[in-house]
């Protein structure tokens, strides 16, 4: 079975679009970029896109990339300090240059839509109630939305980036499951990938996941994004490992949409705290 991360963003985007129409002000997010790199370009417009689709207000704060750090994190604080302002995100990757966890700490843990400072990081190891990174957040809702048991569930995750591997770590734990990760140095990773009831693959090479490395009726999340020709490819071989899985997502289609949809809802959910709490 194919999940459908198109079709349930579909839905989620409906519902904060529902919301948002009962709002006399609109929710804003800021996304702040440095530098030109051609991948977050693309990625920030699809968030504009979205953003307009249900209504929520979208900044766009662009640096050249020779901007100093500290522009930038006093840009930082006048948008934490904004009443206007629900959701800032560091659009990733920034230039070598910068410090980019220096930066993104610098980001209010009520306005943090991204889930990347430390205090949403720990309250996420801690199982307590925070905002959690689009991508990974996206991927259990899937998994809940197709009811997909994760209690006692081998998971193994390929990819250990602050953005979808370690967080996955916590939430799948939070839910009972016995996480494996696996990452570049890991020795025999097809030792691993076999043993997987959910398998989630965030590795960026295309098709890296061959059949041989999956188990009979294993759920498999391929987050990978590969570029080429102009066409998406996953780090999972799709038509292959799709007639040995018993659930899987496609690229496009899967993860990428759910990621969009979860980016809405944490806005909205910071709108939502920010707006009742005063
Ligand atoms: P990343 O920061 O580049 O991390 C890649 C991970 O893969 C690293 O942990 C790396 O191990 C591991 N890896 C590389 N080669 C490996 C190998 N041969 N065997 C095992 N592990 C290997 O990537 P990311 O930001 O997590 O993104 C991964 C992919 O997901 C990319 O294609 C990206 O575009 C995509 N993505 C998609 C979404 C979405 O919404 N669908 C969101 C985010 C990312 P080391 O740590 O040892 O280097």
């Amino acid at each position: 079975m194919v999940l459908d991360g198109k079709e349930l963003s579909g839905q989620v985007k409906t519902q904060i679009k529902n919301d948002v129409k009962t709002y006399m002000i609109k929710p804003c997010l800021a996304v702040i970029q440095i530098g030109d790199d051609p991948a977050s370009n693309v990625y920030i417009k699809a968030k504009e896109k979205a953003c307009n689709e249900v209504g929520i207000y979208f900044k766009h704060i662009k640096y050249a990339d020779d901007v100093k750090e500290k522009e930038v994190i006093n840009k930082i604080v006048e948008l934490n300090n904004d009443e206007y302002v629900n959701g800032i995100l560091l659009q990733l990757p920034i230039p070598e240059k910068y410090n980019t966890e220096r930066i993104i700490n610098y980001i209010a843990r009520n306005k943090d839509v991204d889930g990347l400072t430390d205090i949403n990081v720990g309250k996420l190891i801690n199982n307590k109630k925070c905002l959690v990174s689009c991508t990974p957040q996206g991927i259990m809702e899937l998994l809940n939305h197709y009811n997909i048991e994760l209690e006692g569930k081998n998971v193994v995750i390929v990819g250990r980036s602050n953005l979808v591997g370690k967080p996955l770590i916590s939430l799948f734990l939070n839910r009972n499951a016995t996480v494996t990760i696996c990452h570049s140095k890991t020795k025999d990773l097809q030792n691993h990938t076999t043993q997987a009831d959910i398998l989630v693959v965030a590795v960026g090479k295309k098709h890296f996941i061959t059949e041989d490395m999956v188990k009979d009726d294993a759920v498999v999340i391929d987050v990978g994004i590969n570029r080429e020709d102009g066409n998406l490819y996953g780090d999972v071989d799709f038509d292959n490992v799709k007639k040995k899985a018993s659930h899987i997502t496609p690229v496009p289609g899967g993860v990428g949409p759910m990621t969009v949809a979860m980016l809405l809802k944490n806005v909205n959910e910071c709108y939502k705290k920010m707006n009742t709490s005063k």
